[in-house]
């Protein structure tokens, strides 16, 4: 089955050529990835604010999305691979939906690289919301990667200073400080340093093993990753 858009909400022509002009960029291949354009915000499936999402639905299944038309879209197709990107995204800015839909493009590579990517980031990132800790997020070497991908296609199709204007105006001076210090101190290897912040804090990543397990629904063995 081919990769394919759903679009829900208000998008031009221009839009759609900028969908597929990241796909090429990024050179997806046909992997059964459904990319929704939703005219609901992160609101609706009850996602706190979020601007997009990038599900493994083969391996981590519906995720938030709970019965309603986009479940039905895994139902009659048969789809290994979500993006979905908020209303508020995709009917606004061009250059916002670039740097987003970029961003979970590259969520969508880690997976193809490696599912256990996909599978520890996430339970990592279950942890941080049981401490408080999701403002770190960036600190995540997965999410810094995407971040570094959707700077790299934002410059590519605007350019250099449009897109650094654009990243001071949207996120900030301090944002950019920390995405150049992180880019030295975490390495491209991905699953090498998600491992790193487990080991790290083995005992804190143990002791919600079974919380979260019981939680999600999920069966999780950090032991196994660490090993
Ligand atoms: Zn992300």
């Amino acid at each position: 089955m081919n990769n394919k858009e759903i679009i829900k909400c208000q998008f031009s022509k221009r839009k759609k050529e900028l969908i597929n002009k990241i796909q090429e960029l990024l050179n997806i291949q046909q992997v059964k990835l459904i990319s929704y354009f939703d005219d609901k915000d992160s609101f609706f499936y009850e996602l706190g604010q979020k601007n997009g999402l990038y599900l493994n639905i083969s391996y981590l299944g519906r995720g938030p999305f709970k019965e309603n038309e986009l479940t039905e879209v895994f139902d009659h197709g048969n789809y290994d691979h979500l993006i979905w990107i908020s209303k508020e995204i995709s009917e606004c800015e061009e250059i916002d939906l670039v740097w987003t839909y970029s961003h979970e493009l590259q969520h969508l590579i880690h997976a193809l690289e490696d599912p256990n990517i996909s599978i520890i980031s996430d339970y990592i990132w279950k942890v941080w919301g049981k401490m408080d800790y999701t403002k770190h997020w960036l600190e995540l070497p997965n999410e810094l990667d995407c971040e570094k991908t959707a700077k790299k296609i934002t410059e590519i199709i605007f350019d250099k200073q449009i897109c650094k204007n654009y990243i001071e105006k949207k996120f900030g001076l301090q944002f950019k400080a920390k995405l150049d210090y992180l880019k030295n101190v975490i390495s491209n290897n991905i699953y090498e340093e998600l491992k790193k912040i487990i080991i790290e804090n083995k005992f804190i990543y143990l002791k919600f093993e079974n919380e979260i397990s019981k939680e999600y629904n999920i069966n999780i063995d950090i032991a196994e990753f660490i090993n």
